[in-house]
C-alpha cells in the first residue's frame, strides 16, 4: 500500500498563547543539527520503506519555513533521495505569514512541494495579537500573493473562531478575506483552551474571556454554511475545499492508512503498530547522532481501541464508514459488535445509515464527540 511520510519540524519563532503543540521557541541554535539528524532518520526510514511508494509528505510544525532555504532544500533533497516518490504525489509544507520570502519558496517549488499551508487564524490584527501570533493580516496577504507568484496554486488557510473576543462578524470578514485570496482549500478550527498553555493559566484566573456558548455556536454555524455556499465543499469536520483540492495527507490518517513520522515527536502507523519518537528536541537530535531509533513509544493498540479509532477516523470525513471495509479490515462483524450504539445514535439524530454506509448527520458534525466517544470501550 502506498504511504504517507510526515516529516516534524519543532521550531517557531514565538510560541502562540493557545498553542500545545510539540514546538519551541529560541532554538535557532539547533537548527542545524536537527536538519542533520532529521536527515539521518530519513535515509533510515527510506531504507525500511524501500520498495513502498510515497504518495503524500507533509512537513508539518511548528514552522518548517522559519528554517532557511538551504535546509529546507537539504531536507527535500534527502527525501528524494531516500524514498520511492509517486509522480503525482501531493508534497505539503506548514508555512507562517511572514516567515516565506522568494529564496524558500523557490527552494520549495524546486524540491517538489505542491501545497502550502498558511497558519493565518484570523484577519483581524487586534485578535492575531491577543492569541500571540507573530504576523500582521497584511503580512498573512502578502505571503500567500508571494506564494501564488512563485507558482503556488494548491493553497490552504487556517482560521480560527471562538477567540478571545471574536465576533461573528470578525469571522465573517476573516472567511471573506480568505476567499477573496482564491485559495483552494480552508481548514477552520474552534478554540481549545489547552492544558499548560498561557491560555490554560489566564482561563484559571478568570483573565481569559470567551465568546459566550450561543456566540460561539453562531460562529460554527456560520463557518459551516458560509462556506460550501461559497464553493468550499465539507468534507471533513474542520476542512473545506475547492472539488479534487482535499488534502490528501490528511486521508492517511482518517482512512487508517500507513505513515511514516520522522523529526521530534512525530507519529508514525506502520504495520498496525503505533509509534512515537522522542519529544525533547536535544535528546532526539542525540539519540539519531548515536545511531539508535528515536522511538519513546510503542504499542499494538488492542482490537478494540483499534476499531473504536477505524470508525471515529472514518466518520470524521464525508465519505464515512464503510461497513464493508471496516469487516475486512478487522475480520469482525459490525453490527455484531456496534448494532446497540448504533440504534442509539441514530435516535438522537447524530448518524445516518445508508446501505453499508455510516455518516455523520449535520447534527453530529457538530457534537462529533459524543459519536466519538459512544464507540469507544469500557
Ligand atoms: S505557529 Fe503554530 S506551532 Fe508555532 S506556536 Fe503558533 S500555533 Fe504553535
Amino acid at each position: 500500500m502506498k504511504t504517507g511520510l510526515y516529516i516534524h519540524i519543532p521550531f517557531c519563532q514565538q510560541k502562540c498563547l493557545y498553542c500545545d503543540f510539540p514546538s519551541y521557541d529560541n532554538l535557532t541554535h539547533l537548527y542545524q543539527p536537527y536538519v542533520a539528524a532529521l536527515c539521518q532518520e530519513i535515509s533510515g526510514w527510506g531504507g525500511v520503506l524501500s520498495g513502498t511508494l510515497i504518495d503524500t509528505i507533509y512537513i508539518g510544525g511548528g514552522t518548517p519555513t522559519l528554517l532557511p532555504a538551504d535546509a529546507l532544500k537539504t531536507i527535500l533533497t534527502k527525501v528524494h533521495e531516500s524514498f520511492s516518490i509517486d509522480e503525482a504525489a501531493e508534497i505539503s509544507v506548514e508555512a507562517n505569514p511572514g516567515t516565506t520570502n522568494q529564496e524558500k519558496l523557490l527552494a520549495l517549488k524546486s524540491g517538489g512541494v505542491n501545497r502550502i499551508s498558511f497558519g493565518v487564524q484570523t484577519f483581524s490584527d487586534a485578535l492575531l495579537k491577543s492569541i500571540g501570533r507573530i504576523h500582521s493580516a497584511e503580512q498573512a496577504v502578502r505571503s500567500v500573493k508571494e506564494a501564488q507568484d512563485a507558482g503556488f496554486s494548491n493553497i490552504n488557510l487556517d482560521l480560527m473562531y471562538g477567540l478571545p473576543g471574536q465576533s461573528c462578524k470578525d469571522l465573517k470578514v476573516s472567511i471573506q478575506e480568505a476567499i477573496k485570496l482564491d485559495v483552494t482549500h480552508i481548514s477552520a478550527y474552534g478554540l481549545k483552551v489547552e492544558e499548560g498553555t498561557p491560555f490554560a493559566a489566564m482561563d484559571q484566573l478568570g483573565t481569559l474571556i470567551l465568546p459566550e456558548e450561543d456566540d460561539d455556536e453562531e460562529m460554527y454555524t456560520f463557518t459551516t454554511e458560509y462556506l460550501p455556499q461559497h464553493g468550499f465543499r465539507r468534507y471533513e469536520i474542520s476542512n473545506f475545499s475547492k472539488v479534487g483540492y482535499e488534502c490528501r495527507h490528511n486521508f492517511k490518517y482518517w482512512k487508517y492508512h500507513p505513515y511514516a513520522g520522522v523529526g521530534a515527536a512525530a507519529h508514525s502507523f506502520f504495520q498496525k503498530e503505533r509509534l512515537s519518537n522522542i519529544t525533547d528536541v536535544s535528546q532526539y537530535i542525540d539519540c539519531v547522532k548515536k545511531g539508535k531509533l528515536p522511538i519513546e513509544f510503542r504499542e499494538n493498540p488492542s482490537s478494540a481501541i483499534a476499531m473504536a479509532e477505524y470508525i471515529f477516523l472514518a466518520l470524521r470525513t464525508v465519505q464515512g464508514l464503510s461497513i464493508l471495509e471496516f469487516q475486512e479490515y478487522f475480520n469482525r462483524g459490525f453490527y455484531l459488535e456496534y448494532g446497540e450504539i448504533v440504534s442509539e445514535l441514530l435516535q438522537k439524530k447524530l448518524i445516518a445509515v445508508k446501505e453499508n454506509q455510516i455518516n455523520l448527520t449535520v447534527l453530529g458534525m457538530k457534537y462529533g464527540n459524543v459519536v466519538f466517544r459512544a464507540f469507544l470501550p469500557g
